[in-house]
């Protein structure tokens, strides 16, 4: 059998036949840019987060960036971050001329160590990105606590989390604002690139969107220069048909979530859920000793798994010049060694589920 860490012709398959007559329906229209498709999406989607505003963009690293500029973020300041996330968290903040400072994680949750946190707030610290890594939320009443004492801005990398909740509200509606991805392998993805920002300011939401349209919002009235950056109505039709199957693609990655959870608790160190948390699984990640051995196993029996991420950010070539050595982060550095993604995505047949879990069983004993 063959498994796929992410595959979308299962997940996707059968909605594939309206998702085509959508697109046919846009070429038809000629409107690629703008116009009903994406204000439909925007609506639908901040209707779905529960936010008064959804501006979509082009990426989900646009939307960190455009975030934090919408807030005047620039050189000269610092702005924290998760050392264990993609690099488009870390990136969004240099984009903007500031200084991304690097925070290690709790080894349950995986997510940022709010206190670890507050320890590494100075003077120049404008802003907070807690990253909500593979669907679950941060610890945000901690986060959001420490912001507020230290008047921090907070947005929340929500890439990860399309309808995840926290204390039963979702992810992206407690910052100041929340960015999403649309990547294709995301919770909820296009088919191509796109992103977001959800917010309820109504100030920001509309500097956003003149921002990312070249700093207009009617036709040739430029107000100030901007950029290019916005969902095109392909890919927001898309999301569009695909956002009413996301609440069924998160019910089906719990189910399977639970499944690997109680099949593999005794063989491998599952992932733990924090207080208040509802996470989507956007990935599955357990821990286990000699994780590329397990991992060459699993390939050999037709099961690919991932590593998210197999290197701590501030140790990447990228950050060699902000000095920071793997003592700084010592929980970071052990995970990286020790993650392994496992299949996971909506509709993913509970067959193949069993069969991972007999591979990962047989791989971890002869690993060890
Ligand atoms: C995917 C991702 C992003 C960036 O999204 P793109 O749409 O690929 O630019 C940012 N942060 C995290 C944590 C991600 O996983």
């Amino acid at each position: 059998m063959n498994v796929e860490l992410v595959d979308l012709n299962e997940q996707d398959g059968p909605l594939r036949g309206r998702i085509l007559d959508t697109v046919q329906s846009v070429i038809t229209s000629s409107a690629f840019i703008g116009g009903s498709w994406v204000k439909q999406f925007e609506s639908h989607f901040a209707e779905y987060v529960g936010a008064n505003h959804c501006v979509g963009l082009a990426n989900g690293t646009d939307a960190l960036y455009v975030a934090l500029k919408a807030f005047g973020i620039k050189a000269g300041d610092e702005v924290i971050t998760a050392a264990n996330s993609f690099i488009a968290t870390s990136e969004a903040i240099s984009m903007t001329g500031a200084t991304p400072v690097f925070v290690d994680c709790q080894p349950d949750t995986f997510n940022i160590d709010p206190e670890k946190m507050a320890a590494a707030i100075t003077g120049r610290t404008r802003a907070i990105i807690p990253v909500h890594l593979y669907g679950q939320p941060a610890n945000l009443s901690r986060i959001l606590e420490i912001a507020r004492q230290f008047r921090c801005l907070v947005i929340e990398d929500a890439a990860q989390a399309h309808g995840a909740c926290y204390q039963g509200r979702h992810v992206g509606t407690f910052g100041d604002c929340g960015c999403f991805s649309f990547f294709p392998g995301k919770n909820l993805g296009a088919y191509g690139d796109g992103g977001a920002i959800v917010t309820n300011n109504d100030e920001i939401a509309t500097w956003i969107r003149m921002y990312a349209n070249h700093g207009r919002l009617e036709k040739y009235s430029h107000e100030f220069e901007g950029i290019n950056s916005r969902l095109d109505s392909i890919q927001a039709a898309v999301l569009s048909v695909k956002l009413t199957r996301l609440d069924q693609w998160t019910h089906d990655r719990r189910t399977i979530a639970k499944m690997y959870t109680e099949r593999l608790r005794d063989i491998a160190i599952t992932p733990t859920t924090g207080e208040g948390s509802e996470p989507v699984y956007h990935l599955y990640v357990i821990r286990v000793q000699n994780r590329d051995k397990v991992r060459d196993f699993l390939l050999t029996q037709g099961v690919s798994t991932g590593v998210h991420y197999p290197m701590p950010l501030p140790l990447l070539p990228a950050y060699r010049h902000l000095g920071y050595k793997p003592h700084h982060f010592e929980t970071a550095t052990q995970l990286s060694q020790e993650i392994l993604s496992l299949p996971i995505h909506g509709g993913m047949s509970h067959e193949k589920v069993e069969y991972v879990v007999a591979k990962v069983s047989e791989a971890v004993r002869q690993a060890s």
